[in-house]
């Protein structure tokens, strides 16, 4: 089966898990993974695909009235560029792209933590598709992660809109996002978003359940400055006493090369006289394999 079908049947299910509301435990949040897309600005669609030219639907999301269009463009930074980026529709008042840390280390661009919509000052990008290419001087954004709910998701969880919350997902990998923020929408299903970069670390595939917990009930946080100071620096390297060398000759460069204080050498190995002589000075001996 291909990745394609597995993501279409994924979706299927999801979809009518999503009409049939499902009994989830206390505090449950479904975790959707966003891979890198591109959000675009009516001018931008024209200069990309030409004059004219519409989106076409591809699938829906699970945000309401949101849709992953056909269409995809490149993406270039001063590194290297990435094909096929998945335009999410519809148009935006103005062109944003997502991508991870890892995707903006593979381009060469810096783009900061943002809240999507929220693009003032963030990082400039190429797009390029089949008509034409546009650069935008900011819109490259790496997405905070967020939950999506409803009002009544909202009071259930005794949150509110712009608040940050801890979401714990304990899976093989089990990982914790602090500093997730709350969106309050009437229009929204209960979702939380992160990017493939957070999926990864966590082993977190779509439709994983992560926990809401609230920020007082976590940890107090240690500045991640104090965390480096105080750390102890690591013991030093234990040394292994002896070693068997198995070479047929051993020459002054194996002996400065060998960190061991003893150098067990084969019956027949012929060991240099310079080896000898620098075997005496860095205090190492060498016998001779019974
Ligand atoms: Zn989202």
């Amino acid at each position: 089966m291909n990745q394609q079908l597995i993501e279409q049947i994924v979706g299927e299910i999801l979809g009518q898990l999503g009409q049939s509301p499902v009994q989830l435990p206390e505090r449950a949040v479904p975790i959707a993974v966003s891979a890198r897309h591109v959000h675009l600005q009516p001018e931008h669609v024209e200069i990309l695909f030409g004059a004219g030219y519409e989106l076409t639907q591809r699938s829906e999301l699970s945000q309401p009235g949101q849709f992953a269009a056909n269409e995809t463009v490149m993406i270039a930074g001063p590194k290297s560029s990435i094909e096929r980026v998945r335009i999410l529709g519809p148009v935006r008042k103005a062109t944003q792209v997502e991508v991870s840390f890892t995707d903006a280390m593979k381009l060469g661009v810096k783009p900061p933590l943002r809240e999507s919509g929220n693009i003032e000052g963030s990082a400039p990008i190429t797009l390029i598709g089949p008509k034409g290419s546009v650069h935008i001087d900011q819109g490259l954004i790496i997405a905070q992660s967020h939950i999506h709910m409803a009002p009544s998701d909202a009071a259930r969880f005794g949150v509110v809109d712009g608040e940050y919350v801890t979401v714990e997902a304990d899976g093989v990998r089990s990982i914790s996002f602090r500093h997730v923020r709350i969106r309050v929408n009437e229009r929204y299903r209960l979702e939380m978003h992160i990017d493939t970069d957070e999926a990864n670390a966590g082993f977190i595939t779509q439709g994983s359940i992560g926990r809401l917990v609230k920020p007082n009930d976590a940890k107090e946080t240690i500045p991640m400055q104090a965390v480096t100071k105080t750390t102890k620096t690591p013991d030093p390297v234990r040394i292994p006493e002896s070693l068997e060398f198995t070479k047929k000759l051993l020459s002054a460069e194996d002996v400065a090369d060998i960190s061991e204080k003893e150098i067990v050498v084969n019956k027949g190995t012929i060991v240099t006289a310079l080896a000898r002589d620098t075997a005496r000075e860095l205090g190492k001996t060498i016998t001779s394999r019974k």
